[in-house]
């Protein structure tokens, strides 16, 4: 399974290790020729404005978005990358891919706590609770019918799933704990199995 991961910003060697130690092979994507034979993509946190500029100037969101549409293709949007998949942001809102029916609320833990690490229960990945690193983390403010919340914290969505698509508003790459990136692969393999049948 090759997995890309959205090599503009952010931790793209961390996702690629933790991609590596479950099992699928991580590549770096910059172009839109990349995306080409790629089963799923990670999109790593970072600054959303800076992101979405370079996206456009690398031509890379119309291409990624009907690569989305047309065929299975998972995608895993982390803090800024939430922000980018988010069909509605709150306030300045970046030019992105606005796949997953959400409403981004970017910065909404404010500076005084702009970045924490917790341990957070998601059901789905078994009792242990994950170790969430927060980084000026946006908040999911709203998210429609067909969303589906695997987390949450202090009463708000901090991971949410719908369909092929999969968002936390935490950086699972900044913790030894490889259970989300294989959570992610596994929606991958059966996304690639649904394809092939
Ligand atoms: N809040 C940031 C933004 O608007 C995202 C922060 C992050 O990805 N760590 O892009």
């Amino acid at each position: 399974m090759r997995v890309g991961v959205l090599a503009i910003q952010g931790n793209v060697r961390e996702h690629k290790r933790h991609l590596a130690r479950v099992g699928a092979e991580p590549v770096e994507v910059r172009r839109p020729s990349e995306l080409s034979d790629l089963d799923g993509l990670i999109l790593p946190g970072g600054e959303s404005t800076t992101m979405s500029l370079l996206m456009e100037e690398y031509g890379l969101l119309q291409p990624l978005r009907e690569r989305a549409q047309s065929r299975p293709f998972p995608i895993y949007g982390t803090c800024a990358g939430l922000i980018l998949l988010a069909t509605e942001v709150v306030g300045l809102s970046p030019a992105r891919l606005g796949l997953m029916d959400i409403v981004a609320d970017r910065n909404a833990y404010g500076r005084q706590v702009a970045s924490f690490e917790m341990s957070l229960p998601i059901p789905v990945l078994g009792p242990d609770p994950f170790p969430a690193v927060f980084i000026r983390a946006p908040k999911i403010a709203r998210m429609g019918a067909g969303v589906v919340a695997l987390a949450t914290y202090q009463g708000d969505v901090v991971m949410a799933e719908q369909g092929q698509y999969l968002v936390s508003a935490f950086h699972p790459e900044m913790s030894p704990d490889t259970r989300i990136h294989a959570y992610f692969v596994e929606k991958v393999r059966k996304a690639r199995q649904a394809e092939g049948s």
